[in-house]
């Protein structure tokens, strides 16, 4: 972590499988499928992609018996291929139903989450409220509980909303709304805990799709208890609205040592990796120097004084290379996810930052001699030239981390 990282809030410390979450522990980065969960293959092998991609936990949906019943294939076919990922059940409406027919699902499962506004209503809802807490308790196993925007708790809203129009001076309607979501996670908590499920086995979220919305109610949240928080900006979106928008909901509430778990919502391009939530979630608790994942590249953004897309093609091939090597590099050179590379487009920064960095590259720029100057640890080593200069380039980073980031090595 880095030393300019934000204070965390100091939470209860809730363990799902093997992984801790809360009480100062290392932000967990979390994903969900979008498979069939009945179908074992396809949702091994997608919870397979997450993991390496470095989904710390990993989410699927447990909408039918069919799919209750395969949770436990799924998790020996993982288990089998070495991939010790813990996996968490989704539930809404029939959850209380499904576990109480096949409970090898709650037995494989490292946690359940469960949303309030989708167990049930009436007398029923507090009957299937405690029917899903109670085999959480029977299989000892810990419960997110976790209120969406989009499914919020009808009928507290509704009694809040008449409440708040009684008022002598009453609120914003948005206002009580937010109250609601944090009312719903909490007052859920503590029915939960009256039912014999531990403060240390319970996590809270509240997920909105609005940016300022979501901070305000995290903020909140994070004042009235000592929950660990898991942050995510539901629905977030495509492309780069979905990244930024969660970028900027994160990385407020992280600033503020608020988020234990997180998850980006993504939706997919057609066709495009599942993954891609769990890069872009390793990346915010990068950029923020909350945790190291994966070797950073700095790259200038190129201006007319680059002169080809040779500086580009560099930059974005030795990226693509180093998170490629990071699945065998993570097991045999611990501490490389803290490497920095720069790869620059001119003599203007490219010097100076590649000094900076562990290895850097600064390419010739427009009307410079054709040469690109190498520093490793703040030395100038070697000058390339010609056309294999990215091949070369890579060598040079292969070789310091073999030599850098050995076990055993004497530093
Ligand atoms: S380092 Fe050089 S090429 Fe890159 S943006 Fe600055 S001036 Fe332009």
């Amino acid at each position: 972590m880095s030393s300019a990282a934000p204070p965390r809030r100091l939470t209860r410390l809730v363990k799902v499988g093997g992984v801790a979450i809360g009480y100062g522990m290392p932000v967990v980065v979390q994903s969900m499928t979008n498979t069939d969960t009945a179908d074992v293959a396809a949702t091994a092998r997608q919870v397979r992609e997450l993991y390496e991609a470095g989904s710390e936990l990993v989410r699927v949906t447990v909408n039918t018996l069919e799919a209750a019943r395969a949770v436990p294939f799924i998790r020996e076919t993982l288990s089998r291929q070495g991939a010790e990922v813990p996996l968490i059940g989704d539930f809404h409406f029939n959850g209380h139903k499904l576990l109480s027919q096949a409970p090898e699902c709650a037995e494989a499962l490292a946690k359940l989450r469960i949303n309030p506004g989708n167990v049930g209503r009436g007398e029923k809802r507090d009957e299937q409220f405690a029917t899903l807490i109670e085999i959480a308790c029977r299989y000892d196993k810990p419960v997110r509980i976790g209120v969406n925007w989009g499914s919020l708790d009808q009928e507290l809203a509704v009694r809040m909303m008449d409440e708040n129009a009684q008022a002598a001076a009453p609120e914003d309607a948005d206002v009580v709304m937010k109250r609601a979501m944090v009312a719903s996670a909490l007052q859920s908590a503590q029915r939960a805990q009256k039912l014999g499920l531990g403060p240390d086995r319970i996590v809270l979220s509240c997920k909105m799709s609005r940016v300022q919305d979501l901070i305000a109610v995290y903020r909140d949240l994070a004042a009235q208890c000592d929950y660990p928080l898991h942050l995510g900006l539901t629905e977030a979106g495509m492309g780069t609205k979905g990244i930024v928008a969660s970028t900027a909901a994160l990385a407020v509430l992280l600033q503020q040592g608020i988020g234990d778990t997180i998850r980006v919502s993504l939706t997919p391009e057609p066709g495009g990796a599942r993954a891609r939530e769990v890069v872009v979630a390793q990346e915010i608790l990068q950029a923020m120097g909350l945790r190291a994942f994966t070797p950073q590249v700095t790259a200038c953004p190129g201006c007319g004084r680059t002169t080809s897309t040779v500086f580009q093609e560099l930059a974005r091939d030795i990226q693509t290379y180093l998170r490629e090597q990071m699945p065998h590099w993570r097991k045999h050179y611990p501490g490389v996810e803290n490497l920095r590379v720069a790869v620059m487009g001119c003599v203007v920064n490219g010097p100076g930052e590649s000094k900076h960095a562990d290895i850097g590259i600064s390419l010739p720029g427009s009307g410079e001699t054709p040469v690109a100057p190498v520093f490793v640890d703040g030395q100038k080593t070697v000058t390339l030239k010609g056309r294999d200069i990215a091949r070369e380039f890579q060598a040079i980073v292969e070789n310091y981390v073999k030599s850098k980031y050995a076990p055993g090595r004497v530093a």
